[in-house]
Protein backbone atom coordinates (compact mmCIF):
# COMPACT_ATOMS: atom_id res chain seq x y z
CA UNK A 1 0.00 0.00 0.00
CA UNK A 2 2.77 2.31 0.71
CA UNK A 3 3.81 1.75 -2.58
CA UNK A 4 0.35 2.76 -4.28
CA UNK A 5 0.44 5.54 -2.13
CA UNK A 6 3.52 6.93 -3.68
CA UNK A 7 1.78 6.24 -6.72
CA UNK A 8 -0.87 7.98 -6.31
CA UNK A 9 1.04 11.31 -5.34
CA UNK A 10 2.90 11.09 -8.61
CA UNK A 11 -0.80 11.19 -10.74
CA UNK A 12 -0.64 14.99 -8.85
CA UNK A 13 2.12 16.16 -11.33
CA UNK A 14 -0.24 15.20 -14.53
CA UNK A 15 -3.27 17.44 -12.84
CA UNK A 16 -5.00 13.92 -12.03
CA UNK A 17 -6.99 12.59 -8.66
CA UNK A 18 -4.67 11.07 -6.74
CA UNK A 19 -5.18 7.43 -6.86
CA UNK A 20 -2.16 4.94 -6.98
CA UNK A 21 -2.53 0.63 -7.90
CA UNK A 22 0.18 -1.85 -7.92
CA UNK A 23 -0.50 -5.74 -8.96
CA UNK A 24 1.65 -8.04 -6.43
CA UNK A 25 2.92 -11.41 -7.54
CA UNK A 26 0.67 -14.56 -6.62
CA UNK A 27 3.60 -15.15 -4.13
CA UNK A 28 2.95 -11.39 -3.06
CA UNK A 29 6.86 -11.36 -3.11
CA UNK A 30 6.83 -8.97 -6.52
CA UNK A 31 5.60 -5.86 -7.67
CA UNK A 32 4.65 -6.64 -11.11
CA UNK A 33 3.01 -3.03 -12.16
CA UNK A 34 1.85 -0.72 -10.63
CA UNK A 35 -0.24 2.46 -12.04
CA UNK A 36 -1.43 5.95 -11.25
CA UNK A 37 -4.36 8.24 -12.83
CA UNK A 38 -3.64 9.46 -15.68
CA UNK A 39 -6.64 10.55 -17.33
CA UNK A 40 -5.51 14.32 -17.70
CA UNK A 41 -2.15 13.70 -18.42
CA UNK A 42 -3.21 11.56 -21.27
CA UNK A 43 -7.13 12.09 -22.39
CA UNK A 44 -7.86 8.57 -21.82
CA UNK A 45 -10.73 8.43 -20.05
CA UNK A 46 -10.08 4.76 -19.22
CA UNK A 47 -6.77 5.50 -17.27
CA UNK A 48 -7.07 4.86 -13.54
CA UNK A 49 -4.70 3.61 -11.83
CA UNK A 50 -6.42 -0.03 -11.98
CA UNK A 51 -6.50 -0.30 -15.07
CA UNK A 52 -3.03 0.64 -16.45
CA UNK A 53 -1.03 -1.52 -13.49
CA UNK A 54 -3.59 -4.34 -14.93
CA UNK A 55 -2.86 -3.80 -18.74
CA UNK A 56 1.11 -3.66 -17.19
CA UNK A 57 0.62 -6.70 -14.96
CA UNK A 58 -0.42 -8.75 -17.83
CA UNK A 59 2.30 -7.20 -20.50
CA UNK A 60 5.03 -8.50 -17.79
CA UNK A 61 3.34 -11.83 -17.20
CA UNK A 62 2.62 -12.25 -21.29
CA UNK A 63 -0.97 -12.91 -20.73
CA UNK A 64 -4.11 -11.44 -19.55
CA UNK A 65 -4.78 -14.03 -16.51
CA UNK A 66 -3.45 -12.73 -13.32
CA UNK A 67 -4.92 -15.70 -11.56
CA UNK A 68 -2.98 -15.78 -7.86
CA UNK A 69 -1.79 -11.90 -8.24
CA UNK A 70 -3.63 -9.27 -5.86
CA UNK A 71 -4.10 -5.84 -6.67
CA UNK A 72 -3.58 -3.09 -4.12
CA UNK A 73 -5.00 0.33 -4.95
CA UNK A 74 -5.13 3.22 -2.87
CA UNK A 75 -8.80 4.34 -3.43
CA UNK A 76 -12.28 1.79 -3.95
CA UNK A 77 -12.38 1.07 -7.35
CA UNK A 78 -14.76 2.13 -9.87
CA UNK A 79 -17.47 0.18 -11.63
CA UNK A 80 -15.07 -0.06 -14.89
CA UNK A 81 -11.85 -1.14 -12.62
CA UNK A 82 -14.03 -3.37 -10.57
CA UNK A 83 -15.66 -5.12 -13.65
CA UNK A 84 -11.55 -5.13 -15.14
CA UNK A 85 -10.53 -6.78 -11.61
CA UNK A 86 -13.52 -9.61 -12.67
CA UNK A 87 -11.95 -9.59 -16.43
CA UNK A 88 -8.24 -10.27 -15.24
CA UNK A 89 -9.48 -12.97 -12.65
CA UNK A 90 -6.87 -11.48 -9.57
CA UNK A 91 -7.47 -13.14 -6.43
CA UNK A 92 -7.28 -10.49 -4.24
CA UNK A 93 -8.22 -6.72 -4.49
CA UNK A 94 -7.03 -4.77 -1.35
CA UNK A 95 -8.04 -0.56 -0.92
CA UNK A 96 -7.46 2.05 0.99
CA UNK A 97 -9.83 4.58 1.57
CA UNK A 98 -14.21 3.90 0.69
CA UNK A 99 -15.75 5.98 -2.58
CA UNK A 100 -19.30 6.42 -0.91
CA UNK A 101 -20.27 8.12 -4.47
CA UNK A 102 -19.00 5.79 -6.45
CA UNK A 103 -17.59 2.42 -5.18
CA UNK A 104 -18.02 -0.55 -7.02
CA UNK A 105 -16.52 -2.80 -4.21
CA UNK A 106 -18.48 -2.68 -1.02
CA UNK A 107 -19.72 1.19 -0.96
CA UNK A 108 -22.64 1.97 -3.48
CA UNK A 109 -22.34 -1.77 -5.34
CA UNK A 110 -20.07 -4.68 -4.95
CA UNK A 111 -19.39 -5.69 -8.53
CA UNK A 112 -15.91 -7.93 -7.36
CA UNK A 113 -18.34 -10.36 -4.95
CA UNK A 114 -21.63 -10.00 -6.95
CA UNK A 115 -22.55 -13.88 -6.80
CA UNK A 116 -23.66 -14.28 -10.25
CA UNK A 117 -20.70 -13.60 -11.34
CA UNK A 118 -18.37 -16.77 -11.77
CA UNK A 119 -15.19 -14.95 -10.62
CA UNK A 120 -14.91 -13.01 -6.96
CA UNK A 121 -11.67 -11.92 -5.69
CA UNK A 122 -11.30 -11.07 -2.32
CA UNK A 123 -11.85 -7.90 -1.35
CA UNK A 124 -9.76 -6.48 1.76
CA UNK A 125 -10.33 -2.62 2.57
CA UNK A 126 -9.47 0.04 4.79
CA UNK A 127 -5.53 -1.02 4.52
CA UNK A 128 -3.91 2.24 5.64
CA UNK A 129 -7.80 4.03 4.54
CA UNK A 130 -6.68 7.70 7.04
CA UNK A 131 -3.57 8.26 4.55
CA UNK A 132 -5.31 7.21 1.26
CA UNK A 133 -8.24 10.00 1.88
CA UNK A 134 -6.06 12.06 3.18
CA UNK A 135 -3.59 12.41 -0.34
CA UNK A 136 -7.26 12.94 -2.09
CA UNK A 137 -8.32 15.75 0.44
CA UNK A 138 -5.59 17.65 0.41
CA UNK A 139 -5.62 17.47 -3.73
CA UNK A 140 -9.63 18.75 -4.20
CA UNK A 141 -8.98 21.51 -1.08
CA UNK A 142 -5.88 22.69 -2.99
CA UNK A 143 -8.20 23.10 -6.06
ZN1 LIG B 1 -11.78 3.22 -11.83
Amino acid sequence: MRLALDEAGQAVRGGDVPVGAVVLSPDGTTVLASGHNEREATGDPTAHAEVLALRRAAAALGEWRLTGCTLVVTLEPCTMCAGALVQSRVDRVVYGARDEKAGAAGSLWDVVRDRRLNHRPEVVEGVLAVESAGLLTEFFRDR
